[in-house]
């Protein structure tokens, strides 16, 4: 037998995503000044941006992250458990369970991370774990890293759910959802999973990557939004990359639970834990975004206004009141000349394709946040009917 060779292995993919117009390219972000940004030389507004309240350039924030890295450096020096805790990590899990209103909380660097650690710290082999199709791919991968027999409902489907988990009743059980989906923005029938979760005796993980900030009052999020307690959403991820304006991520849960990850989940157990002066500036924008409901009110505005507009223009928005719009182009390459059509228009709005979304379901992601002005809305909207005439319906 000849060994077979990486350098075919690699032309070959290389080869595959060139014919299905999948390949992508990193586009370098030269400066950023609220929702004006310069990519490569060129102004453009920014219509993909998750920051959805302008609080990535929070100057209460970045002075936090200023005095606490003077004070204490940059690095951390090494895992939680080893010498990389800080006080300043100590403080934001107690403000953010406080916040949160659940027992406990638990810091980490990603929020990849903080999925990864709670399926696989919980889950064994054996385990069943349950999930909507459109979950956010670190939940699909944490339960794989676990071992666990992985079922995947349709989305948004909780009968296909609750049929899932009474398929195996002698196994222990986690439903897991986003709770707004990322690549389409609608939430989750997050009141009937839990429903469904307290009758099958099943734990129930939500993550709130794109909820916090966005809804509920405080910005607690779309389970607090829905009414739902610390008891019927027993683990909550709170990745903070998007509203929160920084990086890092939270997970929530009872002391008993949280003790037990963070005794055994590898992914948090080998890895050095995050910059004590991001956990200052998390606290500080903590503080922000809980006082940020006229934010949120200027955030809904913009949503209704892009839809309003939308409507009258005929154009395919999906079905969302998050900030999340996508709009629904199916091939790979007609997404890919829309967004080349808006970018040379003034508008950066990202073509997202397989594996982020189903084959066939390219889109364009429009995000809204607090800084874009109507006038700006109006502006995208026009160069996306415009460009779409261009277009055409093929190919
Ligand atoms: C962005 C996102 C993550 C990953 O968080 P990072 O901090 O970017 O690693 C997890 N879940 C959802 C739903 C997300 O949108």
């Amino acid at each position: 037998m000849l060994r077979p060779c990486w350098d075919e292995r690699l032309a070959a993919a290389a080869v595959r995503r060139e014919g299905e117009q999948a390949s992508r390219r990193r586009r370098r972000v030269e400066q950023v000044e609220g929702r004006r940004v310069r990519v490569e030389g060129r102004e453009l507004l920014n219509f993909c941006s998750n920051d959805y309240l302008g609080l990535a350039a929070s100057p209460a924030g970045v002075a936090a992250l200023q005095q606490a890295a003077a004070q204490h450096g940059l690095g951390s020096a090494g895992s939680a458990l080893v010498c990389g805790h800080h006080a300043l990590h100590a403080r934001f899990e107690r403000e953010a369970a406080e916040w949160l209103a659940y027992e406990r909380a638990l810091f980490l660097p990603s929020g990849y991370q903080a999925n990864l650690m709670v399926l696989q710290g919980l889950l064994t082999a054996g385990d069943l774990c349950v999930q909507d199709k459109l979950n956010h791919a670190c939940l699909i991968d944490g339960a794989r890293l676990a071992g666990a027999e992985l079922r995947r409902y349709r989305h948004a489907d909780t009968e296909a759910a609750l049929r899932q988990l009474q398929a195996r009743p002698e196994a222990l059980a986690l439903l897991a959802s986003d709770s707004v989906f990322s690549m389409d923005g609608d939430l989750a029938p997050l009141r009937a999973l839990a429903g469904i979760a307290a009758d099958e005796q099943a734990l129930l993980l939500i993550d709130e990557a794109h909820g916090v900030g966005v809804f509920g009052p405080e910005g607690r999020g779309a389970c607090a939004a829905a009414g739902l307690s610390a008891q019927q959403v027993p683990v909550l991820t709170v990745p903070l990359g998007k509203a929160f304006g920084a990086q890092g991520a939270l997970v929530l849960g009872e002391a008993a639970l949280i003790d037990h990850l963070l005794q055994s989940a590898r992914p948090y157990l080998f890895s050095t834990a995050a910059l004590p002066a991001l956990a200052a500036a998390l606290s500080a924008n903590l503080h922000s975004l809980r006082q940020a409901d006229d934010r949120r009110e200027q955030l809904q505005q913009r949503v209704r206004h892009f839809r309003e507009g939308a409507k009258r223009r005929g154009l395919p928005v999906l079905d969302s009141t998050s900030p999340i719009q996508p709009l629904l182009l199916g091939a790979n390459a007609r997404a890919l000349a829309l967004a080349a059509a808006l970018e040379e228009r003034g508008y950066w709005v990202s073509a997202i394709r397989p594996p982020s979304v189903p084959t066939g379901q390219a889109r364009l992601r429009i995000t809204l946040t607090v800084q874009h002005r109507h006038a700006d809305i109006d502006g995208l909207l026009d160069a996306l009917a415009a460009s779409l005439d261009t277009l055409g319906t093929g190919p």
